[in-house]
């Protein structure tokens, strides 16, 4: 490992933790990613879906083009770590290690620039807004693969339950689709000694979570893979008045787009059917937030090689268990082939905090390893 390369990258990571940004506000994080890209020799496009960059390189003849994403995006959590680059704006961090991410891909571009070798073009993709599943589709509404087309895309995310400095992956579905829904039930309040008088949508409410329950058990097939969870619950009621408005929110994962469907129409029918029974309106909004993150099988075998290439045989797991979390690159990998990896943070003997934690800290000897991983995909696919 280049010590002199980890000891700059971790330098740059620390300059992004300590000013993290949250969805489509990567202004500052945008502009140093476009600095530093232009420095390395790289030809730069800012503002691609609001604040993505877009950085390319073409070295020899070849006429093909691998992309490497980078999603650049901090959370609303207000940093509890004590470290000396802890989070400089209150309330906001890079909980998800997306500061982590980005100086990752910048140590891949300063290595291919510096060394070369690979014939073709490389595109590295800063995107904007991971987090709420928003700035790969506006990237892509803003022409990215019409405008810089790729042949194969790659992506990671740093898994602090995973050991440290290994690469997991799989063939096919790897992270799950995510879906919202709201559920406001709309009843009759009123004392809460004379529920008889009025239509409790509490109550109606209750009936409802429970039986939301029943479609994961009963309706999606055992083989396939969902979760149906209710997030939140709000009331217009105080505590000796009955609330005439009841909102429920909540969230579905799966991998499928016919379970997705499945999914929507069995709740939407428990809501409507439970609350007509119950004499109180229902209105029901469910929306596609997430697309399943599916890795494409020849994708895959280079993510694997690559990876294999860089850390070794033993610290590469290439029938990795999906996740039911969700990532963004999901809407990249409907479009084109590519492949999305764990690169593995945890210590040994030291139980990690999990992604969005607010002492959530990055692996930073990772930094180097994810870059060599990249550098090597596309020394690999652009020979
Ligand atoms: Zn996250
Ligand atoms: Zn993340």
């Amino acid at each position: 490992m280049s010590k002199e390369l980890l000891v700059q990258l971790t330098e740059w990571r620390h300059y992004l933790h300590e000013h993290p940004e949250t969805a489509f506000e990567e202004v500052n994080t945008a502009k140093f990613v476009a600095e530093k890209m232009a420095e390395f020799g790289y030809e730069v496009a800012t503002g691609i879906g609001k604040t993505g960059v877009v950085a390319s390189l073409t070295n020899g003849t070849g006429k093909k083009t691998i992309g490497i994403r980078a999603d650049m995006d901090a959370l609303n959590i207000l940093e509890q770590t004590d470290l000396p680059y802890a989070s400089k704006t209150k309330g906001k961090m890079h909980a998800c290690g997306h500061d982590g991410h980005v100086t990752t891909a910048l140590g891949a571009a300063k290595i291919l620039a510096d060394t070369k070798e690979f014939n073709g073009t490389v595109r590295f993709i800063f995107q904007p807004a991971e987090e709420h599943g928003k700035g790969a589709l506006s990237m892509l509404e803003d022409g990215l693969f019409e405008r810089f087309p790729i042949d194969e895309f790659y992506g990671l995310h740093n898994m602090p339950t995973l050991p440290e400095g290994e690469i997991h992956s799989k063939s096919g579905p790897i992270m799950a689709s995510e879906d919202n829904f709201r559920i406001e039930i709309k009843g009759v309040g009123g004392h809460a000694s004379a529920p008889h008088q009025g239509k409790d949508p509490l109550v109606v409410a209750a009936e409802i979570i429970l039986a939301l329950q029943t479609v994961v058990a009963r309706n999606v097939d055992p083989i396939d893979t969902a979760v149906v969870s209710c997030t939140e619950i709000h009331t217009d009621g105080i505590i000796n008045a009955i609330p005439s408005n009841v909102v429920i929110t909540g969230d579905t994962r799966s991998y499928k787009p016919e379970v997705q469907q499945l999914l929507e129409h069995r709740m939407r029918l428990l809501c409507e059917k439970i609350c007509e029974a119950n004499e109180v309106s229902c209105e029901f909004s469910y929306s596609n937030s997430f697309s399943p993150t599916i890795n494409w099988e020849e994708c895959h075998q280079v993510a694997i090689q690559a990876a294999k290439n860089v850390l070794g045989e033993q610290l590469v797991n290439e029938q990795a268990s999906p996740m039911m979390a969700s990532e963004d690159f999901g809407h990249f990998l409907k479009l084109v082939p590519g492949c999305f990896v764990f690169l593995g943070g945890m210590r040994e003997g030291v139980e990690p905090y999990p992604l969005h934690h607010a002492k959530f800290d990055y692996k930073e000897e990772n930094l180097v390893k994810g870059a060599e991983y990249f550098a090597e995909i596309v020394r690999l696919q652009l020979k």
